[in-house]
């Protein structure tokens, strides 16, 4: 048999016999690294009774792995110049099933319904294109999509965001909404030489554990959002500055009332909030008719 996809020679080999030249606007960098496969699939803790989403399959190194880890996989990519390699790679291989679309465009629930009836559980596993990472995240977790997990490699920065807790300078938004959904866990940091062709970035494997019902609980989740949004507007401003320029100069005397009547101190800065503080911060402020 061939050997497999994920290694330095065949990938070059695959390269070769079709011409195939990387496109850096559609975040090509291609995995030839087994040892790293093995991570990201054994994260993911597929078997047979499971199906497994991959957004971006490439030539298929990650496809291959999955295909042999899970009872379903379904792959969407963008670059119609990868259609008919992964037809070829993947030929013997019935129950994967290759998507040409755009992601952000397709509606995942009905590819979910025609790709994954028959599993107990599906993962999103995938070496992410960097230049998306964030939109695609967000709309799988919008979505509700009945995901057990999400494992995904990613730029390392974004990473870390996405897991920092309360307190540091990475903790923002993005950690905020992605703990909203999920419990986050870095798996390990990737050196750019796994890569053809290298990344700019430091890359790593983080899996994203989704929970059944939201972190905290909130009346509005939109209206949530929004407040922590503003809460992290300007960064080196009060929580109380950030907020008043989102309620309105007029009401600052009302907005001191109201984070002292729920015990949070208006000279905190917003990077300081647990997601439980900013669901009170939201919900008191939605009961005040803001
Ligand atoms: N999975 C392969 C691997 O690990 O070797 C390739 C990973 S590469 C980082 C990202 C892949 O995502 C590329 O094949 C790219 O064409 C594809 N892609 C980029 N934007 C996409 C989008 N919006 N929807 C689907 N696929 C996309």
């Amino acid at each position: 048999p061939a050997a497999e996809v994920g290694t330095p020679r065949r990938t070059k080999e695959i390269i070769a016999k079709y011409g195939f030249s990387f496109k850096k606007s559609l975040g090509q960098n291609f995995l030839i690294d087994g040892n790293v496969l093995n991570r990201i699939v054994d994260a993911a803790e597929l078997d047979q009774s499971k199906g497994a989403l991959e957004i971006g399959p490439g030539i298929g190194a990650l496809t291959e792995r999955l295909s042999q880890a899970a009872g379903k996989v379904a792959a969407i990519e963008i670059d119609q110049r990868l259609i008919p390699i992964l037809g070829e790679v993947l030929a013997d291989k019935p129950h994967v099933t290759v998507v040409h679309g755009d992601v952000l465009k397709l509606d995942l629930r009905q590819l979910f319904q025609q790709q994954f009836a028959d599993c107990e559980g599906v993962s999103v596993v995938a070496n992410l294109p960097y230049y998306v990472t964030t939109p695609i995240l967000m709309k799988l977790l919008e979505e509700r999509l009945p995901l057990q997990n999400i494992v995904v490699m990613i730029q390392k920065e974004v990473a870390e965001r996405m897991a920092a807790k309360p307190g540091g300078k990475e903790y923002g938004s993005l950690s905020v909404a992605v703990q909203y959904y999920c419990e986050p866990q870095l798996v390990c940091t990737v050196p750019h030489t796994v890569f053809i062709p290298q990344p700019n970035v430091d890359s790593a494997v983080i899996k994203l554990k989704v929970r059944n019902t939201p972190a905290v609980s909130v009346p509005d989740e939109a209206f949530f959002f929004r407040v922590v949004q503003a809460s992290f507007a300007q960064r080196r401003k009060t929580l109380m500055n950030n907020l008043t320029s989102f309620v309105g100069k007029e009401k600052r005397d009302e907005l001191t009332a109201l984070l002292n009547s729920i015990g949070i101190d208006p000279a905190r800065r917003g990077e300081t909030l647990s997601l439980e503080e900013f669901a009170a911060l939201s919900s008191s402020m939605l009961e005040a008719g803001w």
